[in-house]
């Protein structure tokens, strides 16, 4: 039996990063991943890298390559007839991109020594971890822990009504592999990966009708973002239904039959291909968490503090696995917070300053608190905003929908949350989000000299506006 300081199951990133980090830091670690990509080969990485954040940025990319060229590229006076795309191609490409940044993650482990085992991880008393092969050319193997760091994500969600075939009804994987352009696509749940692969084969020529069981648009977002994206997407050719309950789904003669209920009654459609994107569920699955006593709260998710500690001592969890926002960055650095704790540093995660992204176009990003939350927290604010239009780099790019608006405390001026929809809104979001890490005012913003013409200059200018002294509008 191997012994390690430190054992991570899941290599997604928030466990691999976890891991290169301990190693980094001196501890003797191994890495447990049982995911086999798509060429049948173990490999680390996890969702984010294999079947999620990164290829369907891949595809999010060559579609708006070619939506642009279609439809927009004609206002800058340039004429591109006969625009044609290959589906196959795109997928070849976003596999490439998959392949790239998988084997960086291998390349990385292998340079910081961090040990990997093929198989599932599961807990075993006394701090173990079992190692069960997936793959008959890996081994068996059971490793003694002094420290385990549990990373192993989640999973989509999926309804008793519309149960998903890989086929027909897929999931947000499924749909980043579909060979060619379904002609009608459904997708339940408007959600992030609904509007993000919604808009993928929207703009590949798809017809897409979301159907949404809540009565607004992206509840988290703030509402007046979401409204001016509503409109936006929905201009893009996007079919959103909201308060759409779906009553059935099913795949029969080639077609998806779904029969959903909103305020006018029962409606039937038919798709080519049905997407099921309603959330996702921690994934606990498999790792024996009860033959350990590890504690597991009513949603799935497993009970961590602050410092990401289990009801368990020696036992971490990071990432999706547990409470918080499912986005990638948030869970790499708990994986780092985790790490270092465990070599005896004190950081923290700050959970107030994470950052949001939707990766439309325009994209959607935010962090901290919406104008919805501020109202229920009793707090007073002062809002700042600026419309796109008024932006001069954005009206260089033809890029005219979209707008920054700015929360700031009523009387100490300290930035509360910074919304924005707008091109680039995903890079702009950074500047926003360190802002709330040294607890900014609107008027450091204000005072910051932002680069001319840049998108960034509608931050700046949002900033002033908090004061009433907004110079552009
Ligand atoms: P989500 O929570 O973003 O959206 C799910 C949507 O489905 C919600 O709007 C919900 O109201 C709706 N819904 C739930 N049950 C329904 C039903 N029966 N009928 C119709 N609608 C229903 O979840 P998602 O889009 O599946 O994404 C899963 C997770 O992955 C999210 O937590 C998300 O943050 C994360 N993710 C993040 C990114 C990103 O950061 N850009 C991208 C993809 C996924």
């Amino acid at each position: 039996m191997e012994t390690f300081d430190v054992v991570v199951i899941g290599a997604g990133p928030a466990g691999y990063v976890a891991a290169i980090r301990a190693s980094q830091l001196g501890l003797r670690t191994a890495c447990v991943d049982e995911w086999i990509g798509k060429d049948g080969e173990s490999t680390l990485g996890g969702t984010c890298l294999n079947a999620g954040c990164i290829p369907s940025k891949a595809l999010l990319d060559s579609s708006e390559h070619y939506y642009r060229l279609v439809h927009n590229i004609g206002a800058h006076g340039i004429k591109a007839d006969n625009v044609r795309f290959d589906v196959k191609a795109m997928l070849e490409r976003k596999d490439e991109i998959v392949r790239r940044l998988t084997r960086g993650v291998e390349g990385l482990f292998r340079k910081n020594n961090v040990t990997w085992f093929r198989g599932r991880g599961k807990l075993r008393e006394g701090l173990k971890v079992e190692v069960e092969p997936r793959h008959e050319k890996h081994q068996k193997a059971l490793l003694e822990a002094r420290n385990i760091i549990i990373a192993t994500g989640s999973v989509p969600r999926s309804l008793p009504m519309s149960p998903m075939d890989g086929r027909m009804i897929v999931d947000s994987s499924g749909a980043l592999e579909f060979d060619e352009v379904p002609r009608r696509l459904g997708i339940v749940g408007a959600g992030v990966i609904g509007v993000e692969l919604g808009s993928v084969w929207n703009r590949l020529g798809s017809d897409v009708v979301l159907l949404e069981a809540t009565d607004e648009f992206l509840f988290f977002v703030d509402e007046e973002i979401s409204k001016v994206a509503l409109e936006e997407f929905s201009r893009q050719g996007l079919k959103i239904r909201l308060s759409a309950r779906v009553l059935s789904a099913e795949a029969r003669d080639g077609e998806v039959h779904v029969r959903y209920e909103d305020g006018d009654g029962k409606h039937d459609l038919a798709f080519d291909r049905l997407v099921v994107s309603v959330g996702r569920r921690p994934n606990t699955d498999g790792l024996d968490a009860e033959a350990v006593d590890l504690y597991i709260d009513e949603s799935g998710f497993i009970k961590v503090d602050e410092g990401c500690r289990t009801s368990l001592p020696g036992i971490y969890a990071v990432g999706d696995v547990v409470r918080g926002p499912m986005v990638a960055h948030r869970g790499s650095e708990e994986g780092v917070m985790v790490a270092e704790r465990i070599a005896g540093q004190k950081t923290t995660v700050n959970y107030g300053a994470i950052p949001w992204v939707i990766y439309t176009w325009p994209e959607i990003a935010w962090a901290g608190m919406t104008e919805k939350e501020l109202r229920e927290a009793g707090r007073e604010y002062r809002a700042g905003r600026f419309p796109m239009r008024a932006n001069g780099r954005a009206m260089a790019m033809e890029e005219n929908t979209g707008l920054v608006k700015l929360l700031a405390d009523a009387k100490t001026d300290e930035l509360l949350g910074i919304h924005m929809f707008g091109p680039f809104a995903s890079e702009l979001i950074a500047e926003a989000v360190v802002a709330l890490e040294y607890k900014a005012s609107a008027e450091d913003i204000a005072r910051t000299v932002h680069a001319h013409p840049t998108i960034s200059e509608a931050l700046h200018e949002a900033a002033l506006a908090v004061d009433g002294r907004s110079l552009h509008m």
